[in-house]
């Protein structure tokens, strides 16, 4: 499996970082390795002074394609939660300064924390999905996917001209305003329509 990752897909979010509202999705990815299985300690990287969460929606593909339409999109993926899209900002800073890839700064180990999936039903509001994140109980970050500059279809058309999507692939779709610092000893929690769906803590 592999775990695709779209940036920069909330106008405020791309505001607060300095960056320009995007014409088209901005793509990256995390290997395997970068996802932090269930019931794992998360540690703080040794390599970054500045580790922080962006917490985004994320969806479960359920079917291999390539160059599919947008209006087939939705048959590609069947679940939906909340996730933590771990960034060592100072290092992406370093990368983004030296026009240098990003990976070292977004796809390291454990770096994809995902919460527990619910299956999509077709009664399901796709474009109305709240989520948010609680760190040390205080509400840092809520968004909505009303409010993606480009949409879940959108986004899995335009990946699969580039990459086939394959059963089980993640997609990280973008993390709202809010982003910022976490260390050790945070608590993190995740929650979807309000109800939790990921709870951990930086060791
Ligand atoms: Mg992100």
């Amino acid at each position: 499996m592999k775990i695709i990752c779209i940036g920069r897909n909330y106008a405020e979010h791309a505001k607060e970082l300095g960056n320009d509202i995007p014409s088209e999705p901005v793509v990256f990815m995390k290997p395997k390795s970068a996802l932090l299985q269930a019931h794992t300690p998360f540690y703080y990287p040794e390599f970054t002074n500045e580790l922080h969460y962006e917490a985004e929606l994320v969806l479960r593909v359920c079917k291999n394609g390539k160059y599919i339409q947008e209006r087939h999109a939705s048959n590609y993926y069947n679940g939906i939660t909340v996730g933590i899209d771990f960034t060592a900002r100072d290092i992406q800073d370093e990368c983004k300064a030296k026009g240098l890839p990003w990976e070292k700064a977004k796809a390291f180990d454990n770096s994809a924390a995902v919460g527990k999936f619910t299956d999509i039903t077709p009664g399901m509001n796709m474009k109305n999905i709240s989520f948010s994140l609680k760190k040390n109980d205080e509400v840092v970050q809520t968004g909505n996917s009303g409010n993606m500059i480009f949409s879940f279809d959108n986004i899995i058309s335009h990946i699969s001209n580039y990459f086939s999507l394959n059963i089980g692939d993640l997609i990280f779709t973008g993390t709202p305003a809010g982003v910022g610092e976490c260390v050790v000893g945070d608590e993190l929690e995740l929650f979807m329509d309000d109800k939790s769906q990921l709870k951990m803590e930086i060791k």
